[in-house]
């Protein structure tokens, strides 16, 4: 069966690359009903954080990508991956090497002024032991290094790119697979771990951003040392900015609780993800669930080419998903955004009076914290007149108008759509004006603005609160 896994490096929040490659391996185990493993690659003790490890289960559980194994965390396997070390120095596939800091970086000024790549030059492959012995006196510590033959051929055919050939005197030499450490038996390093764990869990497709492909060329040549199956490799394209250039940092974003926190519904924003690199074979096809995605996931669909990061398109799905959730469910997605506004849930904000809110803004939200900004005006008590509405009010007429409708109101002890209908008409015939111009002004009255979402439920909501009467009276004076 298919085992696949997804090995985030807990060094920083679940970055959006590493969440579309868990996108992938997610769809490629459910289309072929296998396993999809989580494992947390934190042998990188001085940058692994808790907090990281936190944020990244959570992102992959938000964005609905369940695992069916782990979370295993390399730090606790340390022992496996010693074995294994072992084993390949006792087969003489390994060797310790003595080289300094000093000594390499002399090498590398040496190879650098030849105009030459830089390359360990496996000077201390066959070692004697008296050699070995001396350097040992020396008090000069060691690393582990893994022997790469330069006429070596390492060929594979990638599931997305095709046929890959490397030669190995590309990989810069023989390959540190385990950094001097206290206790002498060395710190494994990641070619080296991620070869031995994914032997262990049985992983029987390796996909995984194109950044990795040197490493692939490396880690076949481990695989067939700890004679071992090689799996399936399939390098997704990296997802690019507007430039062409590798999403980063500066393009504003990179982790996916920083998209939550701009307000994208994880459907949304994994229904995008989706789409960065692969298309489903109806390719007008664009909203879909992971499942039904899943259904149709192939590598055949993935390009090659770099995914470049749309704004404009994200921001357009996450509203189709906005504009599709039930009230009742986006009215639990939006609180938390209002609570980080700092807005109260009192004085008559009643579940069923949020609601009602949620109905009458939800068709113009493109990403949910849209909403703070949306709804400001029904959870301050004071409000703030643009200079539209300013002019509105100092209209001929309007401030009459107002008055007449504080008048009617005030027989109307609970408004309804039907009475403020009422008043309106009410209005415009005893006063003699058009009925734009009620309208108009009532709505500089109630939100400050001349724009915003149908007045009529706007007034209701704000009546519901009170917040109608002493916003007109305000208007007025
Ligand atoms: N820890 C590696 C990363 O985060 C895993 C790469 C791999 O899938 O082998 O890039």
């Amino acid at each position: 069966t298919v085992r696949v896994r997804i090995a985030p490096s807990p060094t920083g929040n679940l970055h959006i690359g590493t969440a579309r490659t868990a996108v992938f391996n997610w769809l490629f185990a459910r289309h072929h009903g296998g396993k999809f493993i989580l494992r947390i690659e934190d042998t990188d003790l001085e940058r692994s954080r808790p907090e990281y490890t936190e944020n990244i289960l959570q992102g992959l559980r938000w964005l609905g990508l369940n695992w069916d194994e782990g979370p295993f965390f390399q730090s606790q396997r340390l022992d496996l991956y010693k074995q294994a070390v072992q084993q390949l120095l006792d087969r003489g596939l390994a060797y310790r090497c003595y080289t300094t800091p000093e000594e390499l970086e002399a090498l590398r000024e040496a190879q650098k002024a030849r105009g030459e790549a830089p390359r360990y030059d496996n000077r201390h492959r066959n070692l004697t032991p008296e050699q070995r012995a001396a350097f040992e006196a020396e008090g000069r510590s060691s690393v582990i290094r893994f022997k790469i033959e330069d006429h070596r051929e390492i060929v594979w055919n990638d599931l997305v790119r095709g046929k890959m050939s490397w030669q190995g005197s590309d990989l810069g030499g023989d390959m540190v697979i385990a950094r001097a450490s206290e206790e002498g038996s060395g710190q494994p390093l990641y070619n080296f771990v991620v070869v031995v764990d994914d032997i262990d869990m049985q992983i029987t497709h390796v996909i995984r951003g194109e950044d990795h492909i040197a490493n692939t060329a490396k880690q076949i040549l481990l695989y067939e040392a700890l004679g071992a199956k090689i799996p399936e490799f399939a390098h997704s394209p990296l997802i690019l900015n507007k430039e062409g250039r590798k999403l980063s940092k500066r393009d504003g974003v990179t982790s996916i609780s920083d998209f939550q926190q701009m307000g994208f519904t994880a459907e949304g924003l994994v229904n995008y993800m989706t789409l960065l690199g692969w298309s489903p074979p109806d390719s007008t096809q664009e909203i879909f669930t992971l499942e039904a995605a899943a259904k149709e996931f192939s590598f055949e669909r993935v390009n090659k080419a770099g995914a470049k990061f749309d704004w404009d398109k994200l921001d357009w799905l996450n509203s189709q998903y906005i504009h599709n959730t039930p009230v009742d469910k986006l009215t639990d997605l939006l609180i938390p955004y209002w609570e980080a506004a700092g807005y109260k849930f009192d004085g008559g904000r009643t579940r069923p009076w949020l609601e009602q809110l949620v109905a009458l803004i939800s068709q113009s939200l493109t990403r949910l914290v849209d909403a703070v900004a949306m709804s400001q005006v029904f959870f301050s008590d004071t409000v703030e007149f643009s200079d539209e509405a300013k002019t509105q009010l100092k209209q001929e007429g309007s401030a009459a108008v107002l008055e007449g409708v504080v008048t009617a109101l005030e027989n109307q002890p609970q408004l309804s759509e039907e009475s403020a209908q009422d008043i309106i008409k009410q209005v415009v015939k005893e006063q003699k004006v058009k009925k734009g111009l009620v309208m108009r002004s009532l709505r500089a009255a109630l939100t400050g603005d001349v724009h915003g979402p149908d007045l009529i439920q706007s007034w209701l909501l704000l009546n519901q609160i009170g917040l109608d009467r002493p916003r007109l009276n305000r208007a007025i004076t």
